[in-house]
C-alpha cells in the first residue's frame, strides 16, 4: 500500500516537519472516521488517490522562446459517479496541494449527494505574468497533454483560482476538436463553468458566492437572526468572494474590512461592494487604494471588529497564529481548507462557529452538476430555474449537517465529513471490491 506524506522541508534540522494541505485534510478525515467508526478496508482506499496525472509540456511563448510547464491531475476517488473538480493555476499548484484538494472535492460531492467523485489539479504558475495568448496556448496545450485522462462521463474539470469560462471555453474546444468527428459536439460538458453562448449554465458564475450567502443565511435563520446589519469581512475579491459580498449586500450586511493578494482595506462604516468591485476593475484587478476606506496591515486584517468573516482566497490561511485574534462569531469558509486543524481547534474552544467547506462553497459544483446535466439533455435552463433549484439543494445539505451536528453534538466539519463517508461507504459495502 502507497502511504501519502506531505513534503517535508529537510533542510531544517530538528524542526518539526512542515505540515502541507494533505496532512490537513488528512486529519480532518481520520476524526470523522473515528466517530462514524468506518471499516478499516474503506478507511484504506480513501486515504489514498486513484491516480496521479502529472504532465509536462512545451509552449510557445511571445518571444518566441518555449517554456515547459508543469500540469497536474488527481483523481482521488470515483465510488459516486465521475471525478469532478477545478483547475487552478497558481504559484502553489504542487502534488501535495491536488492532492488534499481532490480529496476535498470527493467529500464535497459526496455531501451534496451529487453522482460524482472527487478531482482536482492546474498547473504551477503566476497568471498575471502571461499574455492573454499565452494563457490561452498553455491551456490548450495542457488539455491536449490531458489527453484521454479526463472526458465527460469520466473526469470533468471546472474554473478554481485563476481560472474561468474563458479557460474552460478553451478546454472544451480543444478537447472536443481532438475527438474523432462523430463525437465533437457530444463531449461539451468535458468541463463545467464554460460561458453562457458555448454551453454554460446561466448564474454557474455567481453559484459557488450565493450558496456561501445562502449557508450564512440559513445558519442566522437556526439563531432567529437577521442578516441585516450585520457586519463582515472578505478574504479575496474574486468570483467567490465578489459574489458572497453581493449577495450579504443585497440582504442589508455591511462589508467592513476586504483583503486580495495585494493587500488589505478596511472602513467600519461600510464599504460599497459594486464601488469597489467597479474600482478594482480599473486598477489592475487590486483592491488597494480604493478611496472610501482605509489600507490597511495584511496582518490587522483578520482583528476587524465583526460578526462573520468570509474566507474566501486560499488554503491555511486561518491557523494557530492568527485564530485567537479572530472577532467573528461565525466562519464562512468560501475557500477550500482556509482553515488549519490547530487554528480551528483554538476557534471552536472559543465557541466560533465554522461552516465548512465541503459545505459552504459547495454551491460551485452544484452549479456544475446542473450545466453538466443541461449538455447532457441537450437543454438550456433559465437563471430563476438554476438560482431556485440551487436553493433547495444547499437548504437541504445544510439542515442535513446543522441536525447531525446537533444530534451528535459535534462540530459541523465533523458531521458533513461524517455524512459524507458514510454515503461512499455504503456504495463500496454494496457493491464490494474487484475482484
Ligand atoms: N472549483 C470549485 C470547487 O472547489 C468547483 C468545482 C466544480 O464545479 O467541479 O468546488
Amino acid at each position: 500500500m502507497r502511504t501519502i506524506t506531505a513534503e517535508v522541508n529537510n533542510t531544517k534540522k530538528k524542526k518539526a516537519p512542515v505540515k502541507g494541505m494533505m496532512d490537513n485534510v488528512m486529519e480532518q478525515f481520520n476524526s470523522a472516521a473515528d466517530h462514524i467508526d468506518l471499516h478499516p478496508n474503506i478507511r484504506k482506499i480513501l486515504s489514498i488517490t486513484n491516480n496521479e496525472i502529472i504532465v509536462h509540456f512545451p509552449v510557445k511563448m511571445d518571444n518566441g522562446e518555449v517554456e515547459i510547464f508543469t500540469g497536474y491531475r488527481v483523481q482521488h476517488n470515483n465510488a459516486l459517479g465521475p471525478y469532478k473538480g477545478g483547475l487552478r493555476y497558481h504559484p502553489t499548484v504542487d502534488i501535495d496541494a491536488a492532492r488534499a484538494l481532490a480529496m476535498w472535492m470527493t467529500w464535497k460531492t459526496s455531501l451534496a449527494g451529487l453522482p460524482y467523485g472527487g478531482g482536482k489539479g492546474g498547473i504551477q504558475l503566476d497568471p498575471s505574468q502571461y499574455s492573454q495568448g499565452e494563457l490561452e496556448r498553455i491551456t490548450r496545450r495542457f488539455t491536449f497533454a490531458l489527453a484521454d485522462n479526463i472526458g465527460p462521463e469520466h473526469d470533468i474539470p471546472a474554473p478554481d483560482v485563476n481560472t474561468n469560462s474563458q479557460t474552460m471555453a478553451w478546454i472544451a474546444d480543444t478537447y472536443m476538436s481532438t475527438r474523432p468527428p462523430a463525437e465533437r459536439t457530444a463531449n461539451q460538458h468535458v468541463v463545467t463553468g464554460k460561458p453562457d453562448g458555448s454551453g454554460g449554465l446561466e448564474g454557474r458564475d455567481r453559484a459557488t458566492g450565493y450558496g456561501v450567502f445562502l449557508n450564512i443565511k440559513f445558519w442566522a435563520e437556526r439563531r432567529k437572526e437577521k442578516l441585516k446589519g450585520k457586519k463582515f469581512i472578505v478574504q479575496g475579491f474574486g468570483n467567490v468572494g465578489y459574489w458572497a459580498a453581493h449577495f450579504m449586500e443585497k440582504e442589508g450586511a455591511k462589508l467592513v474590512a476586504a483583503q486580495d493578494a495585494f493587500g488589505s482595506i478596511r472602513n467600519t462604516n461600510g464599504i460599497k461592494v459594486e464601488d469597489l468591485y467597479n474600482y478594482t476593475r480599473i486598477n489592475n484587478g487590486s483592491l488597494t487604494g480604493f478611496p472610501n476606506a482605509f489600507d490597511l496591515d495584511n496582518e490587522k486584517f483578520f482583528t476587524t471588529e465583526c460578526d462573520i468573516c468570509i474566507p474566501a482566497a486560499l488554503g491555511n490561511q486561518i491557523t494557530q497564529k492568527n485564530a485567537k485574534s479572530i472577532k467573528a462569531k461565525l466562519i464562512a469558509e468560501g475557500a477550500n481548507g482556509p482553515t488549519n486543524v490547530e487554528g480551528e481547534k483554538i476557534l471552536l474552544e472559543r465557541g466560533v462557529t465554522i461552516i465548512p467547506d465541503i459545505l459552504c462553497n459547495s454551491g460551485g459544483v452544484v452549479g456544475s452538476y446542473f450545466e453538466w446535466l443541461q449538455n447532457r439533455n441537450g437543454e438550456l435552463w433559465h437563471l430563476d430555474e438554476v438560482m431556485a433549484k440551487l436553493d433547495k439543494k444547499m437548504r437541504e445539505s445544510f439542515n442535513k449537517v446543522f441536525d447531525y451536528s446537533e444530534k451528535e453534538g459535534m462540530d459541523l466539519r465533523t458531521a458533513a465529513y461524517c455524512i459524507a463517508i458514510r454515503r461512499i461507504e455504503k456504495a463500496y459495502i454494496q457493491r464490494g471490491i474487484f475482484p
